[in-house]
């Protein structure tokens, strides 16, 4: 299997400055570090560096996504004004979206290294990839920066996708804990791309994702949010897909599929309070890729998103990129006992009543 992989140091230069988790500093709050701070995604790649698994992987280089790109989905107003911000020490962006010095320049180096990885993908270059990126995206809304996201990134590569690659039909299933509402957003009216996000039930952004929200207009019947309960573990998300997502995929029948991954969906983030592990998202990787051979030739591109928990996140994305790549570097996950034997793993009936409710949705794809 060829999989791609996006990575550039210069991810790890975007800074978010002192804040105790998401919130501002100053008293009675002591500087301290950000939640998305460099740390997780130095150490996903230190991870694939040491196992091997980078070297086995096809590294694609990122480059600057122009204007014209980011104005696919976002405002002239926001482009101007993070580029505004390059020169300024860390400020809130939009709503709790910090840049710090260079971040523009950054961000625009994330949403170039997913077109480049979404092009490699679509033109067979590679089967399927990870762009492993930062800032983050999904949150970012058309005329905001917003939930640590400058620009969206998977929705950008995703219209580049339908206009400028020729697609038709794309999906996007966005596993991170939070919303993707700004994917959502991007494609809440349009019928040619199926948005699926499964996530913790209005955590952020809060009263956003709800099960009724399923699209307007051209676009009705193409949204599907899955608000699993706070406690979630592995047999809520392995239901989840083998009775929404799976099903959803195999009547939409995409061209490709997209996956906003986050791993704040895992056991002991810092900002989710879901229980997922590293056999979890395996799981929940080998479910897609055997749906995207049936329907797509195959082809997946990842667009990493959160994951706050530095020591257990490298485990879980490792487990992915591997599964990805079809390769077993022999890296077990100290976690996985602990975390995986936790109480409630298993799929809960009030689990059950949502999955239930999201099951009727399926119907309105045509
Ligand atoms: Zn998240």
């Amino acid at each position: 299997m060829k999989t791609g992989i996006v990575f550039h140091e210069l991810y790890l230069w975007h800074h978010t400055g002192n804040h105790a988790d998401y919130i501002p500093y100053g008293f009675p709050v002591e500087p301290l570090h950000h939640s998305e701070s460099p740390d997780t995604k130095r150490r996903i790649k230190n991870l694939m560096d040491v196992s091997g698994l980078y070297n086995k992987l096809t590294a694609i280089s990122p480059r600057n996504a122009t204007k014209d790109e980011i104005l696919l989905f976002h405002t002239d107003n926001h482009y101007e004004h993070i580029k505004s911000l390059n020169g300024s020490i860390t400020t809130d962006a939009g709503i709790s979206a910090p840049t710090g010095i260079g971040s523009f320049d950054i961000a625009l180096l994330s949403a170039g290294g997913v077109l480049e990885a979404i092009d490699h993908v679509i033109d067979g270059k590679v089967d399927n990839a990870y762009a492993l990126v930062r800032p983050p995206g999904h949150h970012a809304m058309p005329n905001k920066a917003m939930g640590f996201c400058i620009f969206g990134n998977a929705a950008i590569a995703g219209k580049h996708a339908l206009k400028n690659k020729g697609l038709s039909k794309i999906a996007f299933v966005d596993w991170d804990v939070h919303h993707g509402n700004g994917t959502q957003t991007a494609f809440y009216e349009d019928s040619d791309a199926l948005t699926i996000s499964i996530h913790q039930d209005r955590n952020f952004p809060t009263n956003s994702g709800l099960i009724n929200e399923t699209g307007e207009g051209k676009g009705s019947g193409y949204n599907i949010n899955i608000p699993l309960p706070p406690g979630s573990g592995v047999g809520a998300y392995e239901a989840a897909f083998d009775r929404v997502v799976i099903p959803a995929l195999e009547a939409y029948k995409p061209e490709l599929i997209i996956v906003p991954s986050g791993f704040d969906g895992g056991a002991g983030d810092p900002i989710g309070r879901q229980m997922m592990t590293s056999e979890g998202f395996i799981s929940l990787t080998e479910k897609l890729m055997q749906s995207a051979d049936q329907i797509c030739d195959g082809k997946i591109l990842m667009t990493h998103e959160g994951g706050y928990s530095a020591a257990t996140v490298p485990f879980f994305a490792h487990s992915v990129i591997e599964t990805l790549a079809q390769e077993n570097m022999g890296i077990t996950d100290p976690f996985q006992k602990i975390i995986g034997n936790l109480g409630q793993q298993e799929l809960q009936p009030h689990q059950d009543s949502l999955i239930k409710e999201a099951e009727k949705l399926i119907k309105n794809i045509k």
